[in-house]
């Protein structure tokens, strides 16, 4: 279903009135974590000012060790919530299981599907048998295939409204988190009819590298970009060390601007 042989126009899907898949890429900025109704408020007004439409941060923290920060779940949602309507955003937010999805139907506009649970398929299930947007994120160690695989998952259950996301694999290389593996964005709009952003904050774990791979993704043709601000990202909950602060984001988002005016 997900696969061009089936559909061969762009899947567009319409967030809080902007086109994601079509015209110019979609911008999704927001902190790693949902610490705090202030956190997120002083990301929001950034983003509003920027007259870009959605946020993203976690409620539900899928983290390598049991005793770092989990998330504030529920009470994350709940100031998702507030801060979309009180800044016009639409929320981008991760589920973790199948029994959270009711539940976050209700403060959720788009449901993040995290690499760590691409193949969690119950949960692509679950989240195929609802109606909200899905981002799917591409798992550490997954080959393309199974990248489509996944989102077939969800598809098969009627949920037709799936952007994927690149965020960088798992290889032998050091200098980075992870590999951003640029050509998955090509060949994932060749096989399929689906947007496809790409996540440099994770992909590449360095603030330094943002701006180049996020310039990278729009060049390659990439629907969309995800990257991680806080207010202050040296008392962040999580990913402290790859977060761009507020002056940081400005900065980031004036060259972006700059670069998409040469096309
Ligand atoms: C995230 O975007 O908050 C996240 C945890 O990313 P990933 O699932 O790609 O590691
Ligand atoms: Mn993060």
């Amino acid at each position: 279903l997900v696969s061009r042989k089936k559909k061969s126009e762009d899947t567009v899907i319409e967030i809080n009135n902007e086109k994601v898949g079509v015209g110019d890429p979609t911008f999704v900025f927001g902190p790693c974590s949902v610490e705090s109704y202030e956190q997120v408020a002083a990301v929001a007004a950034s983003i509003q000012s920027k007259g870009l439409k959605l946020i993203r941060g976690g409620a539900y923290k899928p983290r390598t060790s049991p005793y770092d920060f989990q998330g504030l779940g529920l009470e994350g949602l709940k100031i998702l919530k507030q801060i979309s309507k009180e800044y016009g955003l639409a929320v981008v937010t991760e589920i973790v299981t199948p029994t959270h999805i009711e539940e976050a139907l209700d403060y959720v506009d788009v449901i993040q599907i995290g690499a760590r649970n691409m193949q969690n398929f119950e949960l692509l299930k679950a989240v195929g048998a609802t109606n909200k947007p899905v981002l799917l994120k591409r798992g550490l160690a997954a080959t393309i295939d199974e990248f489509i695989h996944a989102a077939e998952y969800i598809m098969s259950k009627g949920n037709e409204n799936i952007i994927l996301c690149e965020r960088g694999i798992r290889t032998y290389e050091k200098a980075t988190r992870n590999t951003l593996d640029i050509s998955a964005v090509p060949i994932l709009k060749q096989e399929t009819h689906l947007p496809v952003f790409v996540d440099v904050t994770h992909s590449t774990g360095r603030r330094d590298l943002l701006l180049p791979c996020a310039k990278a993704a729009i060049a390659i043709g990439a629907d969309g970009v995800m990257a991680e601000v806080h207010p202050d990202p040296s008392v962040a909950l999580s990913d402290s060390q790859q977060q761009m602060d507020i002056s940081q984001f400005d900065a980031f988002y004036n060259e972006i601007q700059k670069f998409m005016k040469q096309y």
